[in-house]
């Protein structure tokens, strides 16, 4: 299956101009989140950026990350932006070499967490608002520094999120025929198609990711922006159908990416999406404040800071140190490899696991809380003194929490099952004789984090975001 080759879809995918068209509608909604956010009401469910950040967002990324792939990387508005930006000023600099890894991405990610939870940002509009317009500023700032898609591809903590989302999304940018590719003389796809005229001026740019299509593999770093499908001359780049996770059960070379065995910091950044998803949902659930509380008076503290410290202390390092070491060691029983390159390669096996959680978590939000945003829109409008939208429905929420239980534990179970079947994969690879001796303890790592996840979800979580959470 081609999506590009679908009757209408394709089409509309196919043409110039169809990013900027998708582009169009969320930077005009994220212009009307950031006005809401600052000069609307400060109480979270009643406030545009708040609900539509926390409870529509997040969701919706997920669930289209499951059914189809990084579409909201295609329709980014802080690209549209800078792509504006670079009209009046051409970056000249190369990302510092450094930096060209998931180090600061990892960084990003664990601070983002950490400021979210520190700071209720699911309750603050006034600073969800700031996050978002930073996020603007940040995109311009690098991609106005730098050449390419440094911001995308180096710092973004959105776009990491995807990037490891996507390897178990159905669909994926890729070649139809490497044949073509074999008697292809441009590579436009990655060098940009040239003007004929003048072979210096770029009039359609290549893949500002560093992915070379013949080469490409899976959809890590991919941002879904089709500018390979616009760039090549023979017509040879679809978006196809593929098996979900199928790029983390192989080790080859991948353009832009490299050996994911040799990646540390990709390994890093797929751990904590797994120990992170984790943490994330335990900290919504009410038995974070007995702990919490306990920790505070352990420590003396009345601040929540140290306290949030130790919780992710435990939760990012502690935790995956013990239950991944255990693996690693009885690995090296059967595998004769360093235990790095052991808990390297079988990291990206838990990414499926940590993606169930992220579904689980962000799709309860979103679905307990799908109709909320109208008469949160109902109310803006009332503000602005348009009354066409009528009176708020404020009764208005979502499906029923017991409705939605059943498809977290769904997701869960998915994702357990994915990370099983890679783990079952790789292990194959390792010790073709005697799989099972490496497939044992990671299979064991899975089903205990597997076993958390349910524990967790069964607790009774905050309604971020909705009336009903206040
Ligand atoms: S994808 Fe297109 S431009 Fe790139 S190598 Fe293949 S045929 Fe050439
Ligand atoms: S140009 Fe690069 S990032 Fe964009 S869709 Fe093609 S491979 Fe993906």
């Amino acid at each position: 299956m081609d999506l590009l080759r679908a009757p209408l879809l394709g089409r509309l995918l196919r043409w110039r101009h169809a990013r900027t068209l998708f582009q169009i509608p969320l930077l005009l909604l994220s212009v009307l989140m950031i006005l809401h956010g600052f000069f609307g009401p400060s109480l979270a469910p009643k406030n545009l950026a708040t609900t539509i950040t926390w409870v529509h967002f997040r969701g919706a990324l997920v669930l289209v990350l499951l059914v189809a792939g990084n579409f909201f990387c295609l329709a980014c508005p802080f690209v549209l932006v800078r792509d504006f930006a670079r009209r009046f000023f051409r970056p000249v600099r190369n990302f510092p070499r450094y930096l060209r890894n998931k180090w600061l991405s990892v960084s990003l990610l664990i601070a983002g967490l950490f400021v979210y939870e520190l700071f209720d940002l699911w309750s603050r509009p006034w600073w969800t608002a700031f996050l978002i317009a930073f996020y603007f500023v940040a995109a311009l700032v690098v991609d106005g520094f730098f050449k390419h898609a440094s911001f995308c591809k180096f710092v973004c903590p959105i776009g990491q999120f995807n990037f490891l989302a996507s390897t178990l999304s159905p669909l994926e940018v890729k070649v139809r025929d490497q044949a073509v590719c074999t008697s292809c003389r441009t590579k436009d796809c990655i060098r940009g198609r040239r003007d004929p005229v003048s072979p210096l001026v770029v009039i359609q740019r290549g893949c500002e990711l560093a992915l070379f299509q013949p080469r490409k593999v899976g959809n890590i770093d991919c941002t879904f922006c089709l500018d390979c499908v616009q760039a090549c001359p023979h017509d040879n780049v679809g978006i196809l159908a593929r098996v979900p996770a199928s790029e983390l059960t192989t080790d080859a070379m991948r353009s832009g990416v490299g050996i994911f065995s040799r990646r540390k910091d990709l390994a890093m950044l797929s751990l904590l999406f797994v120990f992170g998803a984790l943490l994330n949902a335990f900290a919504m659930v009410s038995p974070v404040y007995a702990v919490e509380s306990w920790l505070a008076q352990m420590m003396n503290v009345t601040h929540e800071a140290p306290v949030l410290g130790v919780l992710f202390v435990v939760a990012l390092i502690v935790e995956p140190v013990v239950l991944l070491g255990v693996a690693v060691w009885l690995t090296r029983l059967s595998i004769d490899k360093s235990p790095i390159s052991l808990l390297v390669r079988y990291s990206y096996s838990l990414v499926p696991l940590g993606f169930g959680i992220w579904l689980a978590h962000y799709s309860f939000h979103f679905l307990t809380g799908l109709y909320t945003f109208i008469p949160v829109m109902q109310s803006a409008a009332a503000e602005l003194g348009w009354q066409f939208l009528g009176t708020p429905l404020w009764r208005l929420t979502g499906l029923p929490v017991s409705t939605v239980q059943g498809l977290e534990y769904g997701f869960i179970f998915l994702g357990l099952l994915g990370s099983l079947l890679v783990s079952y994969r790789l292990a194959e690879e390792d010790s073709p004789v005697k799989p099972m001796r490496a497939f044992v303890p990671w299979a064991g790592v899975a089903v205990i984090l597997f076993a958390a996840a349910v524990w967790l979800l069964s607790q009774p979580m905050e309604m971020r975001g909705t009336m009903l959470g206040g």
